[in-house]
C-alpha cells in the first residue's frame, strides 16, 4: 500500500506523544531545511525529505488529522476490504461540505474532505467508508 509512514519519516513510533512529534520535527527540520545548506556546509539538504517531514508534521501535529491518518493506516492494512479503485474525477464534489463523495455498496458513502486532499501528497488515498469496513482507493492523477 503506497501510504507514507509519517511516523517513520519523523523517526518515531506510532505510540509517540504530541511532544515527541514536535521535538522530532524541530530536530529534523533543522537538519534538513533547504535554507540551511549554506556555503559553509557542503552537504546539500534534501528538499524532498524536508517536504516529507513537513507533511508528516502537519498531519501528526494535528490531533484530528492524526486520528484520521491512524485510521487510514489501519484501513490500509485491511487491503482485502478494498471496495474499488477509482480516480478522483470519479468522485462527486459536494460544495457545501467541501468534500468528495463516492457511494458505497452498503448505502453509505466514502468521504474525502478537501482539507485531507490538501494535507496529503501521496498519489493514492485510502478512504474508509463512513459505515462499513470497506475502503476506497482513490488515485489523484491529474487532479
Ligand atoms: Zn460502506
Amino acid at each position: 500500500m503506497p501510504l507514507h509512514n509519517y511516523y517513520e519519516s519523523l523517526e518515531l513510533s506510532s505510540q509517540c506523544s504530541a511532544e515527541d512529534i514536535k521535538e522530532s520535527y524541530r530536530r529534523l527540520a533543522k537538519q534538513l531545511h533547504p535554507d540551511k545548506s549554506n556555503s559553509s556546509s557542503n552537504s546539500p539538504a534534501d528538499p524532498s525529505r524536508f517536504l516529507l517531514i513537513s507533511e508528516a508534521y502537519r498531519v501528526l501535529s494535528n490531533p484530528e488529522i492524526r486520528k484520521e491518518y491512524d485510521k487510514c493506516r489501519r484501513d490500509a492494512e485491511k487491503a482485502h476490504l478494498i471496495y474499488a479503485e477509482v480516480d478522483l474525477s470519479d468522485l462527486v464534489y459536494l460544495e457545501d461540505f467541501a468534500t468528495f463523495s463516492y457511494p458505497c455498496r452498503c448505502g453509505d458513502s466514502y468521504c474525502l474532505s478537501q482539507d485531507r486532499l490538501k494535507t496529503t501528497r501521496t498519489p493514492q488515498l485510502v478512504i474508509p467508508c463512513s459505515s462499513c469496513s470497506f475502503v476506497l482507493l482513490v488515485n489523484r492523477n491529474g487532479e
